[in-house]
């Protein structure tokens, strides 16, 4: 689900002199050759992270404000920054950092007020600095204090003269250029604990060589490049760029050319596992009576993102593909039984989350299931999660059916790949919230994780995957909705109902 950053400005066949693709040097002339905090500005400013108040002035002494923060932490992730409408009702669409805003709210980096405010211009404290940054780059942000500690412990920040985090402190604009490139870069860190203890190889698709930058964007200079094919050493992740040394040097790849695999080595591509072609059970049940006909049950399938929104990417995969991939598989399922299902989208194309949801009253739909992947900086977190809105029944009503739906969509995903339970959670997502149908959504696995990519990245794995899901879909119905016709159903694949969870 995670993820949003648009991860497609990618230049490899711009292989340009090293340096040259930068923008010509920023010269303020209140941050000199002394100032405490002059590297760090001047990295964020060539990598377009954040600029100056002027040409000539950043003004580093400045609180730093909510809105200026989201806008850095926002290209930091390379973000979609295009300016929309936002969930608050002080951040207009022209506001300049709406697009950062309402995406670090739709990834829970960032979060406003209970009365519907974001308040962008009140000054950032240092708790709020600390969480926000734990967000961003996925340490251990629970609480302030546990935040706090993972932003001290990696020599990223420090507490202040009392001894303590200084948790209610404003924080200004030359602090949080030095916490936010130590955060994107360990060179600049005061402890440098990052270890580079996982290998890759270099996987271009092309043959043509991978720069190495010295920052996460293709704004940051090249710094050398690497032939396809070559194993590199990576530590951590910023978005969706990672941070790796190759020949001594350390430097920014974007992930979509790193892979566990060595390129000329990839596995063959297995052949889909045909559906058994056994006709369903020959003595039909008959409708229950005050149920609409089997015939008449449409299950959509949500394909998470799309067009120019990747979703999360890992291990040379992209989740935008793996989630229609999947999907279309699990639709052919429906070929063979009454029900019908229907593709929120069949190509690469863009769906904002709210139309998504309000697919189902479009073609009077009658359960969803939105597929995603999930991601973590590092690749550590793993398994599988299926999420459900619940917040407002005046919203969605169909909690209590939403529940069982995720309850059966969850245990058919941990019987297809033996992944991590993670477990059914409460998910506040758009696709969920602006639905009017039963809804789940569906977190297959991790695609940054080395485990979980080894079936999520296999076509039988996505065929097993896709078949529990069509599997869930009937569990709900045969003992949620207490419908005895959907026995026959599972014949079609050689199944048997999963047992009564909810
Ligand atoms: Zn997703």
């Amino acid at each position: 689900m995670k993820k949003l950053a648009v991860c497609l400005t990618l230049s490899l066949a711009a292989l340009v002199p090293f340096g040259q693709d930068s923008k010509a040097a920023a010269n303020f002339t209140d941050v000199g050759t002394t100032h405490r905090a002059q590297a760090e500005i001047y990295y964020l400013v060539e990598g377009g992270i954040t600029s100056g108040v002027s040409e000539t002035r950043f003004v580093p002494e400045q609180q730093v404000t909510r809105v200026q923060a989201a806008a850095m932490l926002g290209r930091t992730l390379n973000l979609n920054g295009e300016q929309r409408a936002t969930n608050f009702k002080d951040v207009g669409k022209n506001n300049f950092a709406s697009g950062y805003i309402q995406q670090l709210v739709d990834k829970k980096i960032i979060s406003g007020y209970a009365d519907g405010s974001f308040k962008p211009n009140n000054t950032l404290s240092r708790g709020e600095m600390a969480l926000l940054i734990g967000h961003t780059f996925d340490y251990n942000a629970s609480s302030v204090s546990v935040a706090a500690g993972s932003l001290i412990s990696k020599g990223i920040s420090q507490g202040v003269a009392d001894g303590s985090f200084g948790v209610s402190q404003s924080i200004n604009r030359g602090d949080f250029a030095v916490f936010l490139a130590r955060s994107i870069n360990a060179d600049f860190r005061t402890a440098d604990n990052e270890k580079f203890e996982h290998d890759a190889y270099v996987d271009t698709k092309d043959g043509s060589k991978l720069n190495l930058r010295t920052g996460p964007n293709t704004t940051y200079p090249s710094i050398g490049s690497i032939p396809s094919g070559k194993i590199v050493s990576y530590s951590y992740s910023v978005g969706d760029w990672v941070y790796i040394t190759s020949d001594n040097v350390k430097g920014f790849v974007h992930s979509a050319y790193l892979q566990s695999d060595k390129p000329s080595d990839k596995p063959v591509v297995t052949p889909p596992t045909p559906t058994p072609p056994v006709k369903p059970d020959p003595t039909p049940v008959p409708t229950p009576p005050g149920k609409k006909p089997l015939s008449d049950i449409t299950v959509v399938i949500d394909a998470g993102h799309g067009g120019w929104d990747p979703g999360s990417s890992g291990n040379g995969f992209i989740e935008k593909n793996v989630t229609l991939n999947v999907a279309k598989k699990m639709e052919k399922y429906y070929a063979k039984v009454p029900m019908k299902a229907i593709m929120t989208r069949t190509d690469d194309t863009y769906i904002s989350p709210s139309a998504r949801g309000a697919y189902p009253k479009k073609v009077k739909g009658d359960i969803f299931v939105s597929i995603h992947t999930n991601s973590h900086t590092g690749g550590a977190a793993n398994g599988t999660e299926t999420f459900y809105y619940t917040k407002s029944a005046a919203v969605n009503p169909n909690v209590s059916q939403s529940k069982a739906l995720a309850q059966y969509v969850q245990n058919r995903q941990l019987e297809a790949w033996g992944l991590t339970d993670r477990g059914v959670k409460e998910g506040n997502f758009a696709v969920l919230r602006e639905n009017n149908v039963p809804a789940v959504l569906a977190e297959l696995g991790f695609i940054t994780n080395k485990k979980d990519i080894g079936i999520m990245g296999t076509e039988a794995g996505r065929e097993k995957m896709a078949r529990g899901l069509f599997l869930a879909t009937l569990d709900y119905y045969y003992y949620y909705e207490n419908r005895k016709d959907v026995l026959p159903l599972y014949s079609t694949v050689n199944a048997t109902p999963s047992g009564k969870l909810h």
